[in-house]
């Protein structure tokens, strides 16, 4: 909180263009080609950016292997890359106002939220993983025989890196985090829409101290730089977060190029489940978070939001009470709950939806519409009477649209709240030790809430089942993702 009594110190910053990080180096792209990135609040250029292309990815590459065999990197000690980067944690740490007021400005989210929410989690998993660099270690294993017979987890080697613009600064550190405790080289691209947090990262990495080409950022468009990466011969793992469609082509890509390893964080449509015994304030409460934060653009978000009939006309009453409070604005703006969406296009997907909302019969309550202006706002929306069928209901709109639907009972819950191809996270509120018990162990998803909504943790694995995604995210289990297991036999006495 003492973040945010500052808050009226943070200025939108002027931003001069990017360049491309290859090998310890700001450089133009091979091309010479560069885009705008825009203010999503205005709709103006913020500044251009060097757009990476497949040469650009070839020589990050290039710079990453070379780092990753025969660089300083490559000797260094395990708790040397630890202190690296904790390094990088403290000086992320002093600059958390100028990184949150960038991420701000790129992205469209509230100031606060950035300083509140993102950058906090940041610095802890960087922290968190700065500290596994020298404790992820292999076993002896007593084998039959007279062998000497230990494992050692040994860096993946380069990794390509994709990520998307709802949290950069955030999905940044959970990939670089492990990927560097392990001793892994990166080539990151960043979303075309949120460019520059990411670069300013690198330039502290730098700063920290990370030898040249350990890290490198190509920034640059999907089917392009993102392509390129995920078919190079010479990475040799893609860790991608984003829409699951896109996540199917990097994995094709993946197949078809070297076999590379991939991890795949992607999206819900996460239920959450509110039983007439809750506490029905903090449910509204946690509901309303785990939607609208935001702007409603988290691959977790509630967006199916089970309520059991008998509470659900109350339930809906102090929601709506909740959602009209909501401040929509500038993201500098103080006291403003809910910035732009990231762009153009996500505005007018969130609009088509609200729009096959109606047309199937769903009830809108609540906003519904784009207050209009430069920047891409929505009003926040609401709807009742959603049914499982509904386009709304099965589909990621990924923006600040609330579904509510009616339940009977515990069994009909879950079986619907199952009733996805997603399954990433999964929320239940309940007085009830067995309800809570029971609706946690049956739905099919990588993260359950109980009574809380969007609880994250370095330490704590996140991850989807199903069309959700492959693997997992933080905690140690993120570490797997970033390593290869040697096993060493060795003959005794001979
Ligand atoms: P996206 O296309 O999956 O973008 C995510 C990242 O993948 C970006 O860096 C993107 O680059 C890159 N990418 C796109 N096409 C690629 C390709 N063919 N090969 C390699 N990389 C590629 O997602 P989006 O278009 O930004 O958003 C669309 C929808 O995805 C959203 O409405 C939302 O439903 C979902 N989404 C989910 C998450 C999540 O965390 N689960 C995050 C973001 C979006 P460019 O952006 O530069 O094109
Ligand atoms: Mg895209």
């Amino acid at each position: 909180m003492t973040a945010l009594t500052s808050l009226a110190k943070i200025t939108k910053p002027h931003v001069p263009d990017q360049l491309l990080l290859i090998d310890g180096k700001w450089i133009p792209s091979v091309s010479g080609k560069t885009f705008e990135t825009i203010n999503p609040a205005t709709g103006e250029v913020i500044c251009r950016v060097a757009e990476g292309d497949k040469a650009d990815v070839d020589l990050a590459v290039a710079a990453a292997r070379r780092a990753f065999e025969s660089g300083p990197w490559s000797k260094m000690s395990a708790s040397h890359r630890g202190r690296l980067i904790n390094r990088l944690a403290d000086l992320i740490e002093k600059n958390i106002h100028e990184l949150a007021a960038l991420e701000s400005l790129d992205n469209g989210k509230p100031v606060g939220d950035a300083i509140a929410a993102d950058l906090p989690l940041v610095i802890r998993a960087y922290r968190y993983y700065a500290g596994w660099a020298d404790k992820y270690h292999g076993k002896t294993i007593p084998v039959e025989g007279d062998f000497f017979c230990y494992t050692r987890h040994e860096p993946v080697g380069v990794v390509g890196q994709i990520i998307p613009w709802n949290f950069p600064l955030l999905m940044q550190a959970w990939k670089w985090g492990p990927a560097l405790a392990t001793g892994c080289t990166i080539v990151l691209k960043p979303a075309e829409q949120t460019p520059l947090s990411a670069l300013a990262v690198a330039k502290l990495a730098q700063e920290a101290g990370f030898p040249d080409g350990v890290i490198n950022v190509v920034p640059g468009f999907g089917p392009t730089a993102g392509a390129a990466l995920s078919s190079h011969m010479d990475v040799d793992k893609i860790a991608f977060t984003g829409e699951h469609t896109t996540g199917q082509i990097i994995m094709e890509a993946a197949a078809r190029s070297n076999l590379k390893r991939v991890s795949l964080e992607l999206g819900g449509k996460s239920p959450n489940i509110v039983f007439a015994d809750a506490d029905i304030d903090a449910a509204v409460e946690g509901s309303w978070f785990g939607l609208f934060f935001n702007q409603g653009q988290c691959c977790c978000a509630g967006s199916r939001l089970f309520v059991e009939e008998s509470i659900h006309d109350v339930f809906v009453e102090k929601m709506l009470a909740k959602v009209k409070a909501q401040k929509v604005g500038d993201p500098f703006e103080q006291g403003v709950t809910q910035g732009p969406q990231v762009s153009a296009e996500q505005r007018d997907r969130i609009l088509s939806f609200i729009e096959s909302g109606k047309a199937e019969g769903a009830k809108l309550l609540s906003g519904g519409g784009s207050p209009g202006g430069p920047g891409y706002f929505i009003e926040p929306t609401v709807f009742t009477g959603v049914e499982d069928h509904m386009r709304i209901a099965r589909h990621e709109i990924f923006g600040p649209v609330m579904n509510i639907l009616k339940f009977k009972d515990i069994d009909d819950v879950i079986s619907r709240g199952n009733n996805s191809f997603f399954g990433l996270a999964a929320a239940v509120w309940t007085t009830d030790i067995n309800k809570a018990l029971k609706v946690s162990n049956s739905l099919r998803a990588g993260t359950v809430w109980v009574n809380c909504y969007d609880v994250f943790d370095a330490a704590a694995p996140f991850g989807g089942f199903k069309m959700s995604g492959i693997g997992r995210e933080l905690g140690e289990y993120a570490l797997q993702m970033y390593t290869e297991v040697k096993t060493v036999y060795m003959a005794l006495g001979r």
